[in-house]
């Protein structure tokens, strides 16, 4: 069995969105509850949290945002940037320590104290920009986790695989001039955030190393298969990646409120398997998946079931 490591911690739970909102502390409380009762949790290496140092944030964003995260959060306003973006007053800690759990994971998964990991984090992140918050998102996990394995433990080329129904904008604005970060997005399309069409490529050093496919709205399993098989394996071959990093969005299943994505609970399974069949090859196994989106809690806790399963199979 591979030593996978997972990353929760309540506080996770305090980053109130108030009545109604889909990216609520329930998606996190359902998803332990499953992977409880399933037996998982005992198999899973803990990694704790810690709250990120500015100069992480700032591998990502600006000084200037980051400060105005802050002080947004500590005005008491109930939202920053846009309505979607709700904040309590322990958001920007919740989030801080979000991003810090994702950099001890992605210690401990460099190191080898793990082979790879699942971070089940809020807030999400895909959709922050430099200088941005977006889509419930305000600090990009994902993009920070990835600068910080190149800066911290020296890797030259990282791959992020964002299968959230939604374009990562955040992901591919932090990356598209960058040939050392291999961005691929299967998103609906057209539909929130407006990014990510195909002609999308990356620009400059970077050209060649953005892949956005953009699947209509009520495409289902048969599609997003052909795309990995045709598209998104052939390209992480191509790139051989040292690490490969996943943006675990569920809001793509069938059952999901916001989308109209009809994959079933388990693609995510057959995506985790053919992504760490990349990482095997190329990346001795070092595989870390970020929780993003995904609105209906019994598909996200099932998601997040599946993706583990995966990861924990030899
Ligand atoms: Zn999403």
């Amino acid at each position: 069995m591979m030593k996978t490591a997972f990353l929760y911690d309540d506080v996770f739970l305090e980053h109130d969105t108030g009545e109604g909102h889909p990216e609520r502390a329930e998606r996190l409380r359902t998803m332990l509850q499953r992977l409880e009762s399933g037996g998982y949790l005992e198999k899973l290496i803990r990694v704790p949290v810690r709250e990120a140092e500015e100069r992480h944030l700032e591998l990502i964003h600006s000084r200037d945002y980051v400060e105005r995260v802050r002080r947004g959060v500590e005005s008491g306003d109930e939202y920053f940037d846009s309505v979607d973006n709700t904040v309590c007053a322990r958001t920007y800690h919740v989030a801080l320590s979000a991003v810090g759990g994702c950099l001890n994971m992605c210690d401990e998964v460099m190191s080898g104290r793990a082979t790879n990991g699942f971070c089940a984090v809020r807030p999400p992140g895909h959709h922050a920009e430099n200088r941005k918050a977006g889509g419930f998102c305000f600090f990009n996990n994902v993009a920070i986790a990835a600068r910080y394995i190149q800066t911290e433990h020296g890797m030259a080329r990282i791959a992020i695989v964002d299968w959230d129904v939604h374009h990562g904008n955040g992901t591919q604005d932090a990356f598209q001039d960058d040939p050392s970060v291999y961005y691929i997005s299967l998103h609906q399309y057209p539909y929130y955030p407006g990014t990510g069409a195909e002609s999308d490529i990356g620009f400059g050093q970077g050209m060649g190393y953005t892949l956005n496919i953009p699947v209509k709205a009520g495409s289902g399993n048969s599609h997003y298969l052909q795309a990995f098989n045709e598209m998104v394996i052939p390209e992480l071959e191509r790139f051989r990646p040292e690490v490969v990093l996943i943006s675990a969005g569920f809001d793509a299943h069938r059952d999901d409120p916001l989308s109209s994505i009809n994959l079933t609970g388990d693609m995510y399974y057959r995506f985790t398997r053919m992504l760490k069949g990349v990482a095997e090859r190329h990346s001795q196994d070092r595989l870390i998946a970020f929780l993003e989106g995904g609105y209906n809690v019994e598909v996200c806790a099932e998601g997040a079931e599946q993706v583990i399963r995966a990861l924990l199979e030899d």
